[in-house]
């Protein structure tokens, strides 16, 4: 898929989601998806390789959450693999400092050179997060997010000692669940709904729904 192509189902897929993003973000975003499927003949980063389910499932996936993210200061993406949603927020959001990890040596190492190429000046950090963030390295963040990395009960037991004081954690759901399961779920964990928010992906029709949790 030429650039040209790319950066029209791009604005396309972003008008559908309700997002806005710069007129530099799908020529950036065209790049990053040549240099995930140069590495992926490579190296196995990702199962999806259809540009135009890269542009879908990857990017425009990642894009989705720019409602719940923009604001924020600083983000850390665990479990990022390839670097979804973290590498696409920050070509969005160029003043957001965000840190990606993941526990796979290859997958950093792919989000490093890509953020060198485009000179997006992420972090990526190689480590397992566990619960213990200083002992693993890894710094605590105004806002976690994560994609397709743990279930939500788990999530939400991991995620808040990686989130600063005042800070939030963003789950990216599949199906969406009810207020009042959210509600439960965030209670487990002395945690509060902030905000709950279910779309389709603009392709596919694939449902997403995006909660954001803060501490009581
Ligand atoms: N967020 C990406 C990848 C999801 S797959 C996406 O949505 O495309 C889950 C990723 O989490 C894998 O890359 C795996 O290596 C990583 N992972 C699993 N357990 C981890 C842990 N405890 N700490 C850091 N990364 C972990």
């Amino acid at each position: 898929m030429d650039n040209a192509r790319f950066s029209d189902q791009l604005a396309v897929g972003c008008r559908a989601l309700g997002v806005s993003v710069g007129e530099d973000v799908g020529p950036r975003l065209h790049r990053l998806m040549g240099e995930l499927l140069k590495w992926n003949a490579k190296v196995n980063l990702t199962a999806i390789t259809a540009p135009e389910e890269v542009l879908e499932k990857h990017f425009l996936d990642s894009l989705a959450v720019l409602p719940e993210v923009t604001g924020a200061t600083s983000l850390l993406d665990l479990g990022a693999g390839a670097g979804f949603p973290g590498l696409p927020l920050r070509v969005a959001l160029p003043s957001l400092g965000v840190t990606l990890v993941d526990a796979v040596g290859k997958k950093v190492a792919f989000i490093k050179a890509a953020s060198a190429t485009l000179g997006l000046g992420v972090r990526g950090l190689h480590a397992r997060a566990e619960g213990k963030p200083e002992a693993e390295g890894i710094p605590r963040a105004q806002l976690l997010i994560a994609r397709a990395f743990m279930d939500l009960p788990d999530w939400l037991a991991l995620a808040p000692a990686y989130v600063e004081p005042g800070g939030r954690v963003v789950a990216m759901l599949g199906k969406a669940q009810t207020d009042a399961d959210l509600a439960a779920r965030a209670a487990e964990r002395n945690l509060k709904v902030v905000s709950a928010r279910a779309y389709r992906l603009p392709f596919s029709g694939a449902e997403r729904q995006v909660v954001v949790f803060a501490k009581e």
